[in-house]
């Protein structure tokens, strides 16, 4: 449908909303009954309701002039610099297939000749998995080089399966590999399906109870072990079923309608899962880095108290300790850890990909972590030049990150992702939960009330908040629903009540309110609420993030000038976390997670389908859902489960619709991530977000990273590869 017939139509249903509202305040109230039904000439009215009467037109006809039509939303700005992402079907991005001969940096070439390792040829699988130049933004890269990082969390082991973590930042993600990788799905065009990792294939049984996947051959642990079903039955068995391990994503995320998934190995190299419900396609998102982790069995099974009757669980854990180089399947080993301080990582002799000249990858040689206290550091370690890398989460520390990367001596450059960065205020949906009085129950009516919240979100000046936050073309109003950023949003989907405060007067008049005794706040109607008092409503920031308290700022002044006074009250995380499981609160701003950007992973957070939905969560109660929320429900659920990406696109389509229009929550701003990295960096993609399906080092695929000889930075460990101490 065009944009404009949407508008004529979105206008259209407008009017007929204000005829009804119309209707309503004729035949609302019980005094005059008749004055609905009959005709004006036949009520033969006396002069003194004549005069009122006449009153009442001239309202109407004002209440009739107001627009309450959404607005168009309109295209983003674009950035001066920032690059738009390429994107392209996955048979140009990557491939698995055998070439003619491989080689690999000369250093480890003379390890070969000393008899150290094996030749390249023989660590490599039958078929590696081929990065393609036709995607590479760069080209074909050359050996050497570092990327400096900061991590700002402890290393507690390399036990990833057993829920340690190895310190965050990216050093999973470039030590550990997954069978499948989501983080540069942003890059596909054919599909919005994770991209093949260790899992090179995979096929749906027609009935779609059973997925069959097909392993990588022939690839080998960074120790030369070979990888195979083995380890990856290993995960499974004894590390995400076995309830006693505190695996990073446990056996409940395999549950489906009640009943356990099961894993069935093939042989070497196939093994399937088999569902309790057809195409759970939104599973494929499970096998991804960090909820699938493949540990290698050779090294923990013998260690598993399952199969070992002097390990208990606690030694299990710790069976990978930090100080000791881990056995794994990632681009990089970490070599070298100094608590707090440093970690170093080579490249992996036996990594199991090449470039389509046959270059073993990666193409660095080493990537070191430097240890801080506080995520801060590493944006500091970034301008101050000492790191290679940082992520620009927070709007208010964006304009000193941009000021020095336009100085001639920056070493490193910023580019923004896409618009998946939103500030949006909730309203308390729930009739019951943290219901205590007349008031309360009041509030939770009137927020339940279409025009109330559409009123609210007339009422926001999107482009005045965002620009106080932030001049430039960096953020901009948002309408709620899916993000501007997302791969399923569709521009023409979004009803936009942007700033448009007469049609917000209108709306709170025609919901009863009026200021009766003249103090500037508009008193209640005593259908509503008998008291009759001021609308004051509770709004709570977070003093975590000082974007949400120029947005509750910037409401108490935008409201107030309609009428509606709000009272903000900042609360750190805990108390924000307490407050909404009590659901003792009535407006709330957040920092809106990325269910919004990729909303197939998070499918059942889209709308009230878990009893602990964010903004309208379930008590002792049961939660009386609003028809348009059950619509979201069932599109939802639909969602979860369609294995069609146009099918999925087309439900989003409509979900999108059905939320804004309803205005289900009140967006206000959205903005985009920003990336700094080091102007070093070849083959960084164009336009490569931060964060969507996950972070950075994920996103980038470090492995085709590289950079020019003349601009290589020196080496901490020239010349290592990880050992192991022979059993
Ligand atoms: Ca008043």
């Amino acid at each position: 449908m065009s944009s404009k017939r949407r508008r004529m139509i979105f206008f259209f249903l407008s009017m007929l909303l204000v005829a009804a509202m119309v209707i309503n305040a004729c035949g609302g109230g019980d005094s005059e009954p008749e004055a609905a039904d009959a005709p004006a000439e036949e009520a033969a009215p006396a002069a003194a309701e004549a005069e009122e009467s006449a009153a009442e037109a001239e309202e109407e006809e004002e209440m009739m002039e107001v627009d309450l039509s959404p607005s168009e939303y309109p295209e983003p700005q674009l950035i001066v610099g920032s690059r738009e992402v390429e994107k392209l079907p996955l048979d140009q991005i990557l491939t698995y297939k055998a070439l003619d001969s491989y080689s690999e940096p000369e250093w480890v070439s003379e390890l070969v000749a000393e008899g150290v390792l094996p030749p390249v040829e023989e660590r490599l699988p039958v078929e590696p998995r081929v990065i393609l130049e036709s995607g590479m933004s760069d080209g074909i890269g050359v050996y050497g080089g570092v990327w400096r990082d900061f991590s700002a969390c402890p290393t507690e082991g390399y036990n990833r399966g057993a829920g340690q973590s190895a310190g965050w930042f990216g050093i999973e993600a470039a030590a550990f590999a997954s069978l499948l990788k989501s983080g540069p799905i942003y890059r596909r065009s054919d599909s919005l399906e994770p991209l093949p990792y260790l899992a090179k294939s995979w096929e749906w049984s027609e009935d779609g109870y059973e997925l069959t996947m097909n392993l990588i051959e022939g690839a080998k642990w960074s120790d030369g072990h070979p990888f195979t079903t083995e380890d990856v039955l290993f995960s499974w068995e004894d590390m995400i079923v076995d309830s006693n391990v505190q695996s990073p994503k446990g056996a409940s995320a395999w549950v489906f309608d009640g009943e356990m998934t099961q894993l069935e190995v093939i042989d070497d190299y196939t093994f399937k899962f088999v569902y309790p419900v057809a195409f759970p396609v939104q599973s494929l998102f499970q096998m991804d880095e960090g909820d699938f982790h493949i540990s290698p069995a050779h090294i923990l099974k013998p260690l598993h108290p399952k199969y070992n009757s002097e390990m208990d669980y606690v030694d299990f854990e710790a069976a990978m300790p930090p100080d000791k180089t881990p056995v794994v399947l990632g681009e990089f080993v970490p070599v070298e850890y100094i608590t707090d301080e440093l970690m170093i990582l080579r490249r992996n002799p036996y990594y199991w990909g090449v470039d389509e000249a046959g270059n073993q990858l990666p193409y660095l040689d080493e990537v070191v972590f430097e240890k801080g206290p506080s995520g801060v550091g590493r944006t500091l370690s970034t301008l101050a030049g000492s790191a290679d890398h940082s992520n620009l989460e927070n709007p208010s520390t964006f304009i000193e990150t941009l000021k020095r990367a336009e100085e001639d001596d920056a070493h490193f450059y910023v580019e923004w992702g896409p618009e998946t960065l939103g500030f949006s205020i909730k309203l308390n949906l729930s009739t019951t939960l943290g219901v205590k009085d007349d008031r309360d129950a009041a509030i939770r009516e009137l927020f339940r009330d279409v025009r109330f919240r559409k009123a609210f979100s007339f009422a926001l000046d999107r482009d005045g908040i965002s620009q106080s936050i932030l001049r430039g073309p960096f953020l901009r109003g948002w309408a709620g629903g899916l993000f501007p950023g997302s791969s399923y949003f569709d521009r023409n989907t979004v009803a936009y009540y942007n700033h448009n405060p007469e049609a917000a007067a209108a709306l709170l008049a025609d919901l009863g309110f009026e200021d009766s005794d003249g103090d500037g706040v508009l008193n209640w109607p005593a259908d509503r609420l008998a008291s009759g008092e001021n609308l004051v409503l509770a709004l709570v920031t977070s003093e975590d993030a000082e974007e949400t308290q120029t947005v509750g700022d910037a409401a108490v002044t935008l409201l107030g000038d309609l009428g509606v006074q709000i009272n903000v009250r900042p609360l750190n995380s805990a108390a924000r976390r307490e407050m909404n499981e009590a659901g003792e609160w009535e407006l709330r701003v957040d920092r809106d997670s990325q269910t919004f950007a990729v909303p197939f992973t998070r499918c059942r957070e889209l709308a009230p389908i878990e009893r602990e939905f964010s903004f309208h969560r379930e008590g002792s109660e049961p939660r009386e859902l609003l028809d348009f929320e059950q619509e979201l429900v069932d599109i939802a659920l639909a969602f979860c489960v369609e294995p069609n990406t146009d099918v999925r696109r087309e439900l989003m389509a409509e979900y999108n619709r059905i939320s804004t229009e309803n205005v289900h929550f009140v967006g206000v701003f959205v903005g985009r991530y920003g990336l700094a990295a080091a102007k070093r960096f070849k083959n960084v993609p164009a336009g490569m977000p931060v964060f969507m399906y996950n972070w950075t080092w994920e996103n980038v695929m470090p492995e085709q990273v590289w950079v020019d000889p003349s601009e290589q930075i020196e080496q901490l460990r020239p010349g290592v590869i990880p050992t192991y101490e022979s059993e």
